[in-house]
């Protein structure tokens, strides 16, 4: 471990010692202790980023933007490094942790180009003699929290943006993966000394549990607060953010599903659905979760599925040939027994689902994806358990599988395998998926930074990452300009002695 935080510029010595112990879930060690910050600190920090932002608001954007091109640099220096201790810290497959470090560069990348994008629209006045028009300005410090399965990237879709919208950021990650956190801090305190002159406190991480977060959402200077983690935290910080009239964008769970139409092309289907589900080890907001398959090819399709999960590899996310690695931890674990009991006793037909590899690593927690066929979807079916259990269920007539796929609290990603132009373009339309993310002949996970990324419902409703997400981090101004000699009322009204223009 010295080795690779050395590479990321990590004091190791500041790593040993803390009152927060990191396990790696790979086996289980104890692989760092960091010091949480106490709320006096964490008042501190919110304190310096609310003063920077004075200063950062005014400089050009494009400025700002090459603060993110120099970030990029860095990211780019150091990808395998973080990714790898992504993986050690995370648990997922080095491939994924590589790919998150990407998504890293990429969204700088695209902030960089938005640096000179951050148009407004000119309006029609119906004043002769006037001009309408918006314009965008930097909202505040802004506070970003996040969860342990996707340790840096969802932050950089975050700070990226908002740093060159003129927003300093605070952020806190997930008390599970607080040494990425660090070490991305300290790739960008890299990139600040060579950027030159910037206001001190541009980026800050505080380290600590959900009481950290609570205090990030509680705080009035910090104009908004990105979070992202399960429903259970959004129904905590949602509210409390609402209270002082914050902004929020809220990126929460999914159950998310896949139509298998009669017509689909199953080779892809099978590829798309091992990806989605077994994935990250089913740890993904975006995990394919439910399944819901035509029964004219159930009976060709499910038993190929479940040859297919018998061939995947479980081990060492770090290995090149494994493709599942370990559950986060033993509450991971316990929610994914607790499931499987729960759909066994509501008529489930569960295959896989047990532990593996416990003699070579008793403190980490290895599990075999789960297929679980449903002869309906019950409540336990309508939770996001955030582990690798894959729910069939089948389905005769089209509007049938809608209804389905749209039970369910959460509304994130979703897709449809068919080569049934018409039942595609349902899927899509306003009748169709009710989710944020809806994909044709792609699964629902490993989506690229170009679009905006949420979802519905209990996701919470934000958006972040590409399209307009930056949008979120500004404030929006009206402006009318009269350059006329008179002062004609809007709506033809007269006031006192003014005749309507
Ligand atoms: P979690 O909700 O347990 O924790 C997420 C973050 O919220 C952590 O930093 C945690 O410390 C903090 N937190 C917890 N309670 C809080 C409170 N009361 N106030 C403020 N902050 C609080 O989630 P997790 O287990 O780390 O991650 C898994 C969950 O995240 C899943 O539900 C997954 O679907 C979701 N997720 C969503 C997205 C998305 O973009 N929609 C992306 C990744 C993960």
């Amino acid at each position: 471990m010295e080795e690779l935080y050395e590479a990321l510029g990590l004091d190791a010595g500041a790593l040993v010692g803390g009152d927060l112990p990191v396990h790696s879930p790979t086996d289980g060690a104890l692989i760092a202790e960091v010091r949480t910050d106490s709320a006096a600190r964490q008042e501190e920090k919110i304190a310096a980023a609310d003063a920077a932002f004075a200063q950062w608001r005014i400089v050009p954007a494009p400025r700002r933007g090459e603060l993110i091109r120099l970030f990029a640099d860095e990211l780019r220096a150091a990808k395998e490094p973080l990714g790898t201790l992504v993986t050690v810290e995370c648990g997922k497959i080095l491939q994924e942790g590589m790919g998150e470090v990407q998504e890293m560069i990429d969204i700088c990348d695209f902030a960089l180009g938005l640096s000179r994008q951050l148009y407004g629209l000119t309006i029609a006045s119906e004043r002769p003699g006037h001009k309408m028009m918006e314009t965008w300005h930097p909202l505040g410090a802004i506070g970003v929290i996040t969860s342990f399965n996707f340790p840096v990237a969802p932050w950089a879709w975050n700070f990226s943006l908002a740093l060159v919208c003129g927003d300093p950021v605070v952020w806190k990650p997930s008390e599970k993966t607080p040494l990425s956190a660090l070490a991305s801090q300290a790739l960008f305190e890299k990139a600040l000394k060579r950027f030159g002159p910037a206001p001190d406190g541009l980026s800050h991480v505080v380290i600590g549990g959900g009481e950290c977060g609570e205090r990030l959402a509680d705080d009035p200077r910090l104009k908004l607060i990105s979070a992202t983690g399960s429903c259970r935290m959004g129904r905590h910080v949602g509210p409390r953010v609402a209270v002082r009239f914050g902004r929020s964008l809220l990126e929460l769970g999914g159950n998310n599903a896949m139509i298998v139409g009669a017509s689909a092309d199953l080779e892809l289907a099978l590829r798309a659905i091992l990806f989605s589900a077994v994935g990250t080890a089913g740890q993904r907001c975006t995990t394919l979760r439910r399944l819901i398959v035509h029964e004219d090819i159930y009976a060709d399709l499910v038993p190929r599925l479940k040859k297919a999960y018998g061939t995947i590899r479980i081990g060492d996310p770090l290995d090149d040939d494994v493709l599942v690695g370990p559950l986060i931890d033993g509450g991971a674990y316990e929610a994914m027994r607790g499931a499987l009991g729960k759909v066994t006793g509501e008529g489930g037909a569960v295959s896989g689902g047990e532990r593996v590899l416990e003699d070579r690593y008793p403190d980490a927690y290895y599990v075999k994806p789960a297929i679980v066929e449903m002869s309906r979807q019950t409540d336990t079916v309508r939770e996001e358990t955030f582990a690798p259990i894959l729910y069939v269920l089948k389905y005769r007539e089209f509007d049938d599988a809608i209804a389905i796929h749209n039970d369910v609290p959460q509304g994130l990603s979703s897709s449809i395998f068919t080569t049934d132009l018409r039942e595609a373009e349902a899927f899509l339309s306003a009748d169709g998926s009710d989710c944020g993310i809806a994909n044709v002949n792609i699964g629902p996970s490993g989506a690229e930074i170009g679009g905006a990324f949420g979802g519905e419902k209990d996701t919470g409703g934000g958006r972040e990452s590409g399209s307009d997400a930056w949008k979120s981090y500004m404030r929006r101004a009206t402006n009318t300009v009269n350059y006329s000699h008179e002062l004609p009322l809007a709506q033809g009204i007269t006031f006192g002695g003014d005749e309507p223009a």
